[in-house]
């Protein structure tokens, strides 16, 4: 059994990343255990997204984070591989590009947070605004400091306004992601996922763990929480990460709209129009 509040970050507190293990069972018995969680978990998700997209009034926004190969595609892929594509939105955050850094940092992302009746995923997020911004010294200091609270702001908005936003930060070790770049390098197939900038991200490893850190304290509130999740074993990963979907929706509890008013009397069609 997962217990997703062990994953959940208190507001104010601060996790020692270094000290939260990244290879653990997360209370799964098995990989199979994990992996039969993930299916079933993906056939509940199925079925809560169509009364969401029919009730048509709240969304929710899934934000992944995490250093390179730490499975964000992976996980996207797994755990929304049985929803309905017409109400699922998925968005990358890369580099800004010139529309993108002509605005403020947080447009892109606001003008892509999910439509009513949608669950969307941020593949990378406005929190690149102070990992990547912050660690290679992007924005003066004083001007990543702010961002954290313009943040907490705007998804206390989106809160309000009906969309629930969920955010995980899926979290590999350094051995870990040496095995997957290596990988990336050895396998023919999986040289076009490498850049450069993973390199220089890993070298400064321990520069990112500070800006996680930061971003784990002063980013996880009541109204979007954030989430640890050890991702060193892929079926550990998928089956937290489904499981807080899943969960997600249940508190919402979407509700199929009535419908017309007198439905049944649409039975009573006409003889030659049967
Ligand atoms: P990937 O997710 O592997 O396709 O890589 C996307 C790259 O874009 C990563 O190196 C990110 O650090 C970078 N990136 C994302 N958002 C920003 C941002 N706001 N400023 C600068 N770089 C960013
Ligand atoms: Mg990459």
């Amino acid at each position: 059994m997962i217990d997703l509040d062990q994953h959940r970050v208190k507001p104010g507190d601060r996790p020692d990343l270094s000290k939260i293990p990244t290879r653990q069972n997360a209370g799964l018995d098995s990989k199979a255990d994990g992996e039969a969680l993930l299916a079933s978990n993906v056939e509940r998700i199925d079925e809560l997204q169509g009364r969401l997209w029919a009730e048509g009034r709240r969304s929710v926004l899934l934000v992944l984070q995490g250093m390179d190969t730490s499975g964000k595609d992976g996980t996207i892929r797994k755990v929304f591989t049985g929803v309905n594509p017409a109400a699922f939105e998925i968005h990358q955050f890369g580099v800004p590009g010139p529309h993108e850094i002509a605005q403020d940092y947080l447009w892109r992302a606001h003008a892509r947070v999910p439509r009513r009746g949608r669950i969307g995923v941020f593949n990378r997020s406005h929190y690149e605004d102070v990992l990547v911004a912050r660690v290679a010294k992007l924005v003066e200091k004083p001007v990543w400091k702010r961002r954290y609270e313009h943040i907490n702001d705007f998804e206390r908005m989106l809160h309000d306004e009906g969309t629930s936003v969920v955010k995980c930060f899926l979290h590999v070790s350094r051995e870990e992601q040496f095995e997957r770049l290596n990988a990336r390098i050895d396998d023919p197939r999986k040289n076009w996922k490498l850049s450069p900038s993973d390199f220089t991200a890993r070298a400064d490893w321990p520069e990112y763990r500070d800006a996680y850190e930061d971003v784990l304290e002063r980013c996880s509130t009541k109204q979007a929480p954030w989430y640890v999740v050890p991702a060193d074993r892929k079926w550990v990963r998928n089956a937290i990460v489904s499981q807080l979907i899943l969960a997600t929706l249940e508190k919402l509890d979407p509700k199929y709209p009535e419908g017309v008013e007198d439905h049944e009397a649409l039975r009573t069609f006409p003889r030659d129009h049967r």
